[in-house]
């Protein structure tokens, strides 16, 4: 099963993802967390995707496409994927479904997250990052119990650099712009889901699994 995460950044794609690839049994790929994970080793992926991310823009359509076919062909992809950041452009859209065309496969379900712009100004300016686990926390809304220690494992906390205030409008006018055309194009395929993403996380879990469950 091919299931894509679509929606603004900060909606809650990260959060619901664990939840999902383990129901589903498929691994969750991040194109955002396959960038950081490079930049954490200084490769030279991540240091190009970095001057992209950091300006809050997206990274080259070749770059993320190319980065995607590999790791859908893996073997742990055999049976599925849950996609979350990708794709992020109708180009990306589009060398998505040839990849998986070729491989007999296509999207199953699209979850749109749907949250306003001023809730993401809020749930990105607050957001904690782990650096072991990847695990999110919020200063305000899920603060971690002891300060800058993440309460799954113990790892270092981090604001993201492109979660500082001057970046996220522009990752906000990026969404609405380049990515926000892929939810009339997967209407149009019949496969879009759209959620309320300003509910609680369960809240929000419980209506994607309804959702797959249709
Ligand atoms: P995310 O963790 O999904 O918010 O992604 C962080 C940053 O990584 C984005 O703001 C982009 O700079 C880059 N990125 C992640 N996924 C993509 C994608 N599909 N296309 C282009 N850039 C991406």
């Amino acid at each position: 099963m091919i299931v894509i995460l679509l929606g603004p950044p900060g909606a809650g794609k990260g959060t619901q993802a664990e939840a999902i690839s383990k129901s589903l049994n498929v691994p969750h790929v991040s194109t955002g967390d396959i960038f950081r994970a490079n930049l954490e080793h200084g490769t030279a992926l991540g240091l190009e995707a970095k001057k992209f991310m950091d300006r809050g823009e997206l990274v080259p359509d070749a770059l993320v496409v190319k980065l995607v076919a590999d790791r859908l062909s893996k073997p742990d992809a055999a049976s599925g994927a849950l996609l979350d950041g990708f794709p992020r452009t109708t180009a990306q859209a589009q060398a998505l479904s040839d990849i998986l065309a070729a491989q007999g496969k296509k999207v199953d379900v699209c979850l749109l997250l749907e949250v306003p712009d001023a809730d993401l100004v809020a749930r990105l300016s607050g957001r904690r990052i782990c650096r072991s686990c990847g695990g999110s926390s919020h200063v305000v809304y899920s603060p971690t119990k002891k300060e800058n220690a993440c309460d799954k494992c113990g790892g270092e906390i981090y604001q993201r650099d492109d979660d500082k205030p001057a970046t996220i409008q522009s990752r906000l006018d990026v969404y609405h712009k380049q990515t926000k055309p892929l939810v009339e194009w997967y209407r149009g395929q019949g496969n879009l889901r759209a959620i309320d993403g300003s509910a609680a996380p369960g809240v929000v879990g419980a209506a994607i699994t309804k959702a797959l469950s249709e």
